[in-house]
């Protein structure tokens, strides 16, 4: 029986149930908050506000979240341990990997290919290494395994820094078998350019979630990033700053009228707490949680002609084939 990994171990494929491919805990500044820890304040009441908002998943049916929270994001798996121990309906399925937009993080900057001038040489990146660590030991001694990849590209494109964490990745991908997830921004078609490395590194677009595709109205582009094979992540539901609920919802409806819901998968992106935002900022995005999709989102596209079935696909198919196809080639 294949499995897929998650907090609290590994768990066949077949009892991921309904899952949302992309949701975040905390997105945390690291270095800030072990310097400026105020607003966060305690750490005992933000384990408990997040396991309370967690368990309301369980009563919509929802059995597992996806946290591609990486390097640059402040992934720290003890704290998340704790709260998946205290939500016990819920898998926790997390990732590794880097989050940037331009250059790699400092730690990086002078380490593997930046040394090929100096040595004459091609020198390995040590992320790779890394990466395979988390997916085949686990993470920071403990024990949890990383059960997919995650990478970044935005408007600023295929900057050298983003070039390299991507082929880093992409190659962790192929030694371990463990599916890729790449932040990408459809405005700027960039997902055309995550299509460019990766095909050049060998990735198979099928074990690959271009995540934020949603973002866009643009269904041309989109259909054209599905006909590649890709899977694309319609995973931001209730970010409706730039966009409205109905320009996400109809954009997934036209899609799926298009038959294309075989290689869609839903999310929120949501957090329990995010340091990108000022307090307050939060209220301004009443749609943004956990439960917007169940809440809102089905009753809409059902409404407009989305059956049962295809949501059925991208809520609970799509995601188990993701996680069981793990063979590495
Ligand atoms: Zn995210």
């Amino acid at each position: 029986m294949p499995q897929v990994q998650t907090v609290r171990g590994p768990v066949d494929t077949a009892d991921l149930g309904t899952t949302l491919m992309h949701e975040h805990i905390f997105v945390l500044t690291a270095d800030v908050q072990q310097n400026y820890p105020e607003e966060w304040g305690s750490e005992e009441e933000r384990i408990s506000d997040a396991v309370r908002r967690l368990s309301e998943l369980p009563g919509r049916g929802i059995r597992t979240i996806v946290d591609p929270t990486v390097i640059g994001l402040g992934r720290y798996i003890p704290r998340i341990q704790r709260i998946a121990e205290q939500v016990p309906d819920l898998n926790i399925v997390v990732a590794t990997g880097c989050y940037t937009y331009d250059d790699v993080p400092f730690f990086f900057h002078y380490r593997g290919p930046a040394l090929n001038a100096a040595v004459g040489a091609e020198v390995p990146d040590p992320m790779v290494d890394m990466f395979v660590k988390d997916i085949e030991e686990g993470i920071t001694g403990t024990g949890v395994k990383a059960g997919l990849l995650k990478c970044a590209i935005d408007h600023q494109g295929m900057t050298s820094g983003v070039e390299r964490v991507m082929r880093a990745v992409a190659k962790a991908h192929r030694r371990t078998g463990v599916p890729i997830t790449v932040h990408t921004h459809p405005g700027s078609r960039q997902g055309l350019e995550a299509q460019r490395v990766l095909g050049d590194e060998g990735v198979d677009p099928g074990r690959v979630v271009l995540g934020h595709s949603g973002d866009t109205t643009d269904v041309e582009h989109l259909t054209e990033l599905a006909e590649a094979g890709f899977v694309l992540g319609f995973d931001r539901f209730g970010i409706n700053l730039d966009t409205t609920f109905e320009a996400r919802a109809d954009t997934l409806v036209e899609m799926c009228r298009r038959g294309y819901a075989g290689q869609i998968v839903l999310s929120q992106d949501a957090n329990c707490y995010i340091d990108w935002l000022a307090p307050g900022v939060m209220d301004l995005l009443p749609q943004w949680h956990y439960t917007h999709i169940h809440d809102d989102v089905l009753p809409y596209v059902r409404e407009h002609g989305v059956t049962d079935e295809q949501i059925d696909t991208m809520l609970v198919a799509n995601p188990r084939r993701y996680f069981e196809t793990v063979s590495p080639y």
